[in-house]
């Protein structure tokens, strides 16, 4: 008999969200925009600390808009974390630019400063100076911005935060999503809060959230006749989706103690087993978006996946490093020391951490782990 099935990160209602879509059915208020959008906006701009913010149809639109915004276009430059998610640099082509990788570190298994000055350095010989730089904070930990930001500043260029997966973290008490002159955030499915699908830019760039606005929506001219001068996108998000978001941002900080505690709970009773966790850096606290264990390198990852798969459990290897994909094979990659993100995708695991999760499901877990080490170890 199967068990029920432990998902990575599943999405969690928390009750208030139907409160908001009956708002919006309440006053037909379905589309387009509506009061929903506008608050969930506001409500983000209170939470995180910043000024403005642009409700959209995915973190990835938010990415492409805020390249846009900094001028990158074809045959341009744009460096970006390694190890991440598609979604950080899929928009870097859609402008026809060239994605530069830069490596990760391994106090928070970021973007390398070492390996950023070495694309700088490399940049500036080649004449192939960025238009921007894209770090990414991921599994909900902040990058060491103290570190990144002043070599960003050194040479001029913007700094965009793909804070998608790390809503609710800090760096040095402020929140993720504060340090890039632009930044944004996810609520796909998994992510720590969701709209079911949908992103956020936020800024204190006021001229940049309006223009953004303004090709997000078409590129409509203020006319009474639908009057177009520049390419437009439809990238809004809808009053429905804004609806749910404002439910879960109010659950958003439980959500971040539950994530930690199933973090402790793993590292306690997997602390017997020659497993490391991602390192937690002391200048900032993660909101535990997933839980990520690094095991020895000797075929075990693959065999713990897959008798977690076995026993309807769902867990996933680190990303696989962009410049190992084949779609960006032939990107320039800047490695810190050595390479780390190739490592961590042999070695690393991400743990299921939903906020529905049992303390029983946190220790089926954990027994299939230890069942797969059983067999290695012996
Ligand atoms: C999820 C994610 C994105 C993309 O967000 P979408 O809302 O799915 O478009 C971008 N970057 C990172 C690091 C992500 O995890």
């Amino acid at each position: 008999m199967t068990r029920e099935r432990i998902f990575l990160s599943p999405p969690h209602m928390s009750g208030n969200e139907m409160k908001y879509i009956q708002e919006a059915f309440d006053t037909n208020w379905i589309a387009p925009l509506g009061t929903n959008v506008d608050k969930f906006e506001e409500e983000m701009c209170e939470y995180v600390g910043v000024d403005h913010a642009l409700a959209l149809s995915s973190g990835t639109a938010g990415i492409h808009l805020a390249l846009k915004y900094y001028g990158v276009g074809p045959g341009d430059y744009v460096f970006c974390s390694d190890l991440t998610f598609a979604g950080s640099c899929n928009p870097i082509l859609y402008q026809y630019a060239n994605p530069v990788f830069i490596d990760s570190e391994p106090e928070t298994w970021n973007m390398s400063p070492i390996a950023l000055e070495k694309a700088f350095e490399w940049a500036k010989t080649e004449n192939k100076m960025p238009k921007a730089v894209i770090i990414v904070d991921l599994y909900g930990q902040s990058a060491d911005y103290d570190q990144l930001l002043p070599i960003c500043k050194k040479y001029g260029v913007p700094v965009i935060e793909d804070a998608a997966e790390a809503l609710g973290a800090t760096y040095k008490g402020k929140k993720c999503g504060t340090f890039g002159d632009i930044s944004i955030f996810s609520f796909n499915g998994n992510k720590i809060i969701t709209t079911s699908g949908g992103g956020m830019v936020v800024s204190n760039d006021e001229q940049a959230i309006k223009k953004m606005r303004f090709w997000a929506t078409q590129s409509r001219e203020s006319a009474k006749h639908y009057e177009h001068k520049e390419i437009g996108y439809n990238y809004r998000m809808s009053n429905i989706c804004a609806g749910i978001g404002r439910g879960q941002l109010e659950a958003l900080d439980s959500f971040v103690n539950k994530r930690k505690a199933i973090n402790t709970k793993y590292k306690s009773l997997l602390s017997k087993l020659p497993i490391e966790f991602m390192p937690v850096h002391s200048n900032g606290e993660s909101n535990y978006w997933l839980s990520v264990i690094v095991v020895p390198n000797n075929g075990i990852q693959d065999l713990v996946l897959k008798e977690l798969e076995k026993e309807n459990i769902e867990a996933r290897p680190v990303w696989k490093p962009m410049h190992m994909q084949p779609l960006f094979a032939k990107c320039t990659f800047f490695s810190h020391y050595n390479i780390l993100s190739e490592t961590l995708f042999e070695e690393g695991i991400c743990l299921p951490c939903g906020t529905g999760m049992s303390t029983k499901d946190v220790e089926r877990v954990v027994s299939n782990i230890q069942e797969s080490f059983k067999a290695v170890m012996i």
